[in-house]
């Protein structure tokens, strides 16, 4: 079967497809996973990287606040230390006109003292301080250590968060400063600055006031060797969070800063999810498309191969051709029929290239010689198909060539090889032809003899009218001369010999055509049987060519036998019968030359060559001759006579001897016709 699906599906086999949809759905999987992971990866680096800049750039902000807050109290303490080492007796009220414009901008700032020594003895601002006032360092022992500190290094500190007696926690900003003795007497002195700051308020303001959006931020302190010691500002656990750290050094320890993004970092979890899940949506949906589809194509190419071996089981041939008069497909047996355009039947040519290969080919009998009317002819008949038309190949075949066309426009064709039919027709016209021909032929020959036998017996009846009686009766009656009257009664005795034999000759062919005739119809019935004997080859074609040997003299032809004694079982009669057939017809059919009769024979068959130099047979004609009633040419034969049955008798009866007869010839040139059978009739299970 040759169709235009096979080409279609020759890249993807049916059995291929669950591999492939399988193939196709992973592949999807993973090119669609890594597709949305990378596209993940880059929104999540760049989300990440927006979120750290962001948060990097709020924890500078605070750090940055925070220093110069910072900055600010150092500035507070170092405006005090220069006026007050210039001023050392600067009275309460002088001392609260200097700091109050100083601490106007940091309302962190709680109160600002100062010591003259060890003793706090003017404070900023009074009104609640008022206690603070007179306060010796040296009574405090929590305090007096720091404040020495202070004096002996003159460095500024920063100490605390330390718990307020009024309540609440503040950082303690300490400075010292030192008053030179002048030459008055005064002796040299120093004191302590004292910024407290309230935690809460510094570290609030700071951290609300730079915008921390949507962040957690927390301060813890850091010792010396940078270990965590304690949390100033906010929620430990936003340490925990892997958060932008910033620090901010306080002497020999530091203040750190910690930020993270309130809703915590970007995670990349739920987006893997969503990629997972569109992954699976999207291979799930494809899945179903693919299976939809192997669905579908399974169901078409089941119906499709259910119709193709329907098509192919039919004993016919079967072609479709589409509206542009392409080939969708055609089974075996129609590729089979056009064997020499085989090549060319493939889905997709047009008829009419099909049609042209077939005639370069030489597959249509009937075109050859006029190929391009034929191919017109054809076309027209294809386009507008009416009655099925017969179609001759070039092997001999008959085909009956039936198409029609669908309502689609598409052109169905049926090839039926009509071959046996053909020939069985042809062979019933030819053997009505030979029958009418016989009818003819035996008319004519049953006539001419039964014409001459009835003339001449008239005759015989009126001897009066011959004449030789007549001059035999003048004689008797006018003559005495006896030897006259013996001439006279010589001349009737010839002329009735004559006639006599006339008859005798008519009536034996008469008898023979009878013979033949009956020979005949007794094969035909099957009724002769073989009476199988001994003889010997050589004896029986002497038989044979004694009686034919005037026949073949009459003619001036040679007659020569050249046959082997072979010891043979056989039916005299009817072997006999067959070879006179045959060397009667080389005689019949030749006009000058002669006839050879020779044998061979091996241990079980016996061969007899019969060859004239004769008229010969065409070819086309050496099948024919066997069969009953049949005559090559009718002029010839009816020259030389006879029915046309000798050749069809001689076959049967060679067959009932299990052998054969063949014929060889040349025509103009003569014909040799060989007779091989059995040499031992009675071994072989024949008919007789
Ligand atoms: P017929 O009675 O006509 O001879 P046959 O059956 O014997 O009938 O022969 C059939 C035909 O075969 C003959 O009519 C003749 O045309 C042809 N034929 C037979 N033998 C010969 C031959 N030796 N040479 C030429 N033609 C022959």
């Amino acid at each position: 079967m040759v169709g235009r699906t096979d080409s279609l599906i020759r890249v993807l086999k049916p059995r291929d497809f669950p591999i492939a949809l399988v193939v196709t759905i992973a592949l999807t999987l993973l090119l669609t996973t890594f597709m949305a992971e990378r596209v993940n990866s880059y929104l999540l680096n760049n989300s990440r990287q927006e979120a750290l800049q962001d948060t990097t750039n709020h924890a500078e902000a605070i750090r940055h606040a925070l220093q110069h807050e910072l900055i600010k109290f150092e500035v507070i303490a170092q405006a005090i230390r220069s006026v007050i080492e210039r001023q050392p007796n600067l009275s309460q009220s002088e001392y609260q006109d200097l700091v109050a414009p100083l601490v106007e901008t940091s309302p962190s700032v709680i109160n600002v003292g100062l010591s003259s020594g060890y003793v706090v003895d003017r404070v900023f601002p009074f009104e609640g301080n008022e206690s603070v006032l007179g306060v010796d360092y040296r009574t405090l022992p929590t305090q007096i250590e720091g404040i020495d500190h202070v004096l002996n290094s003159g460095e500024t500190t920063l100490l605390g968060p330390v718990d307020l007696i009024q309540g609440g926690t503040a950082f303690v900003q300490r400075s010292p400063y030192f008053i030179e003795g002048d030459g008055s007497g005064s002796s040299p002195s120093s004191g302590v600055i004292s910024v407290i700051i309230d935690r809460e308020t510094l570290l609030s303001r700071i951290v609300e006031g730079h915008g921390i959006g949507d962040h957690d931020v927390a301060i813890r302190k850091l010792d010396p060797n940078s270990n965590p010691s304690g949390i100033l500002y906010g929620n430990d656990d936003v340490f925990k969070q892997s958060p932008v750290l910033n620090s901010l050094p306080i002497g020999s320890k530091a203040w750190q800063i910690g930020l993270v993004p309130s809703d915590g970092w970007p995670k990349d979890v739920s987006a893997s999810a969503l990629v997972w899940a569109l992954s699976a949506v999207t291979c799930g949906v494809i899945g179903f498309l693919l299976l939809a589809l192997w669905t579908i194509y399974k169901s078409k190419r089941t119906v499709e191969n259910q119709l193709r071996s329907a098509i192919n089981s039919i004993e016919d041939g079967f072609a479709l051709y589409d509206q542009d008069d392409r080939l969708v497909f055609a089974n075996d047996k129609y590729a089979n029929y056009y064997n020499l355009t085989h090549d060319a039947i493939f889905p997709g040519n047009t008829f009419e290239n099909i049609l042209r290969a077939g005639l370069k080919a030489g597959q249509y009998s009937e075109a050859i010689g006029r190929e391009e009317e034929w191919l017109k002819e054809r076309l027209a008949a294809h386009r507008n198909p009416t009655e099925p038309v017969e179609q001759k190949l070039a092997d001999g075949r008959w085909l009956k060539v039936a198409e029609t066309r669908s309502p689609e426009g598409n052109t169905v064709g049926f090839r039926v090889d009509v071959t046996e039919l053909k020939q069985a027709q042809q062979r019933a016209e030819a053997a009505n032809q030979a029958k009418n021909n016989f009818l003819n032929i035996i008319s004519h020959e049953l006539r001419t003899p039964l014409t001459s036998v009835i003339g001449y017996a008239r005759f015989l009846e009126n001897l009066s009218v011959l004449r030789s009686y007549k001059a035999l009766e003048q004689a008797m009656t006018t003559s005495c001369d006896i030897e006259t009257r013996k001439r006279a009664l010589a001349e009737l005795h010839s002329e009735v010999a004559s006639m006599s034999n006339r008859i005798t000759t008519s009536s034996d062919h008469l008898l023979n055509l009878i013979n033949d005739i009956l020979d005949r119809a007794q094969l035909e019935a099957e009724k002769i049987k073989l009476h199988p004997e001994p003889l010997d080859l050589k004896d029986l074609v002497k038989t044979v060519t004694t009686g034919l040997e005037i026949k073949a003299a009459e003619k001036g032809l040679t007659l020569q036998t050249d046959v082997a004694a072979v010891p043979m079982v056989a039916d005299p009669k009817r072997l006999r019968q067959a070879l006179i057939n045959v060397v009667g017809n080389a005689i019949k059919f030749t006009e000058s030359g002669g006839i050879h009769i020779s044998s061979e024979h091996d241990e079980s068959h016996v061969r007899i060559m019969v060859r004239d130099t004769g008229c010969g047979i065409s070819a086309e004609d050496f099948e024919q001759i066997f069969d009953q009633f049949v005559q090559v040419d009718a002029t010839v034969t009816r020259r030389n006579s006879g029915t046309g049955l000798g050749l069809a008798i001689t076959r049967e009866i060679i067959a009932l001897h299990g052998g054969k007869i063949d014929v060889e010839s040349n025509l103009g040139r003569g014909s040799t016709f060989t007779i091989s059978i059995p040499i031992n009739a009675n071994e072989l299970e024949i008919a007789a």
